[in-house]
């Protein structure tokens, strides 16, 4: 028996990189995990599969954030495939891990793009929680995947920074709300992980190396060092902590 067994769990952004690991290990800890991707259903469903031959139970929702009626479009998807498969709407685990970088110093920075990163990494998100609140249980989690941008100075992604201050401050303020339906809200903050939202960056191995070095252990994080994390916290054992944004960035930058 896992630390998950008999929970429900949405993980948004799960067909690739950290989204895909997060879903992986807490379906590996028994959970039944639904996989929202935005537009790569290919990806998504390939998220089913290694869940299901890794022996887990997961299903696929597809729903663009950032667009009007994208919520409404995630939870009638979501409770369609909890419907499937004999669940009612009510859920334990929800993981925010979808969103987008932007590379641009404030210089470069236009209103559309300005808009875009806070509707996508921010506003829906927002209301991607408001609306979850209705059925995640009491004793549940929300756990919001911020990044260390908001502990180091970046100027090189000005405004994806502050989409993830913002969190953080979401992450403070509902931790609170929440308090007395026994839901922990909580961050956690990568540095460089090795997925598709930074293979421009480290496109050579000069480059690559630059953004290892940011970290005391010398490496890229990779997925796996993210999800372990989030799984911790998805678990009982992480009872008594909340409000917290958790550094998972190998020691970048001290
Ligand atoms: P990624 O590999 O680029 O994957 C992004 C995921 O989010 C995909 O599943 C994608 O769905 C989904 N997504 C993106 N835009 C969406 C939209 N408008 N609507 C719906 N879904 C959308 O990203 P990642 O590196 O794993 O990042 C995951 C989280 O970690 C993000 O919150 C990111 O800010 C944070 N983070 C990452 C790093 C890093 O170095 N990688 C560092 C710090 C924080 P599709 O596959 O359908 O496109």
């Amino acid at each position: 028996m896992g630390t998950l067994a008999g929970k429900t769990a949405l993980v948004t952004g799960a067909s690739r990189g950290i989204g895909r690991e997060v879903a992986r290990r807490l379906a590996r800890e028994g959970a039944l995990v639904a996989i929202h991707y935005g537009g790569n259903e290919e990806a998504a469903k390939e998220t089913v599969d290694l869940i299901e031959r890794q022996g887990g139970r997961a299903f696929s929702l597809g729903a663009e954030l950032g667009v009007p009626g994208d919520v409404e479009t995630l939870y009638a998807r979501f409770e369609a495939g909890l419907a499937g498969l004999g669940q009612g709407p009510e859920f334990d685990i929800l993981v925010n891990n979808a969103a987008v970088s932007g590379s641009a110093r404030i210089s470069e920075v236009t209103p559309e793009l300005f808009d875009r990163l806070f509707a996508i990494n921010t506003r829906a998100l927002f209301f991607l929680v408001q609306r979850g609140l209705k059925c995640l249980c009491d004793g549940g989690r929300v756990i919001n995947i911020s990044s260390a941008a908001t502990r180091i100075a970046y100027p090189e992604s000005i405004v994806y920074s502050m989409t993830k201050g913002a969190l953080n401050t979401f992450t403070l303020a509902l931790a609170k709300e929440l308090g007395g339906r026994g839901i922990t809200v909580n961050a956690v903050s990568p540095g460089f992980v090795e997925t598709d939202m930074n293979a421009s960056k480290r496109a050579s191995p000069e480059a690559a190396a630059e953004l290892a070095a940011w970290s005391v252990f010398g490496r890229l994080g990779q997925p796996a060092d993210i999800a372990d994390i989030v799984a911790f916290l998805a678990s009982d054992a992480s009872r008594w902590i909340t409000g917290q944004c958790i550094d998972a960035s190998g020691g970048s930058r001290f």
